[in-house]
């Protein structure tokens, strides 16, 4: 962990908690790619740039989420580097209260209010606004709606739009905003003629195709176990419950919140796709499969 891996000429990158892409444009110059979870890990991540003499110019940000852009201010603070995300992921950055607000649907009690789910705040420019040569945004939404990954030569930088084995493994229901694009952009990954991705969260993957199915066919489970769990008429809460059970999860208030946020936004994407419907009973809103009603 924690080293300087070369991928290809000029391109590398860190192995961490949140994996941050190194691209050294010109002399000892770098841009970064994310910028670690919060200021321990960035400045563990500075030291291994420091070996090389590197200075920071700019960080390009996946998204907003607290271990992509946690060690923002760290690295602002001692290099004075601009940083860069879409406008709806900066609202996160800036506003990092958000984060654990929309996981909760509401004031988030103090067990997420920690360091993985809020970030310190911190600036950030509108991405539209960056001019690095070289450097190639995509948008990836799905995993959040303003999501973006970058293409740097024919290395890819894929933030969390792709799962690594292990945590899709471990995880089940790992987290997405909105199911019906995560799909189109797993889709859309798979046409990809490169030479390397880099996953936030994976070891670096030279079989893009094999890490896009394995994405896929969990997403596509999880939506075969809540069409079959909607049978019956069952509330959120059954729903949730009844998915832990089913992947053997363990219950704990993150998890409530990450997961059951999750899970309703595969209840909407459902719902969009006309194969569940709400029934309205005892001031209890419950799903059911449409073709069983
Ligand atoms: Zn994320």
């Amino acid at each position: 962990m924690y080293e300087l891996i070369k991928i290809k000429d000029n391109i590398y990158y860190i192995p961490g908690k949140t994996n941050v892409g190194v691209y050294n444009y010109s002399k000892n110059l770098v841009v970064l790619i994310d910028c670690g979870q919060d200021e321990n890990d960035a400045k563990i991540i500075d030291e291994v740039l420091s070996k090389e003499k590197y200075i920071v110019t700019d960080i390009l940000l996946t998204h907003g989420h607290a271990d992509h852009c946690g060690g923002n201010n760290y690295f602002q603070n001692k290099y004075q580097c601009q940083t860069y995300a879409t406008n709806y992921e900066r609202a996160f950055v800036e506003n990092p209260i958000l984060e654990p607000t929309l996981f909760y649907g509401g004031m988030p009690y103090n067990e997420m209010q920690i360091p993985f789910i809020k970030a310190t705040s911190s600036a950030c420019i509108d991405l539209n606004k960056m001019k690095i040569d070289g450097v190639k945004v995509i948008s990836l939404p799905g995993h959040t709606l303003g999501h973006v990954g970058y293409k740097i030569n024919d290395i890819y930088f894929l933030g969390d739009a792709l799962c690594g084995k292990q945590i899709i493994d471990k995880a089940h229901i790992s987290y997405l905003f909105d199911i019906k694009t995560q799909l189109e952009t797993l889709d859309f990954i798979n046409n990809f003629n490169g030479f390397a991705c880099v996953c936030s969260h994976a070891s670096l993957t030279y079989d893009v195709s094999f890490l896009v199915n394995y994405n896929k066919e969990k997403i596509l489970d999880v939506i075969y176990q809540i069409k079959k769990i909607l049978d019956k008429p069952k509330s959120e809460i059954d729903v949730i419950r009844e998915l832990f059970t089913v992947y053997n999860l363990k219950m704990n208030l993150i998890q409530y919140s990450l997961v059951g946020c999750t899970i309703r936004s595969y209840l909407t994407y459902l719902y969009t796709q006309k194969e569940i419907q709400p029934i309205i009973e005892n001031q209890i809103v419950y799903w059911q499969k449409r073709e069983a009603i």
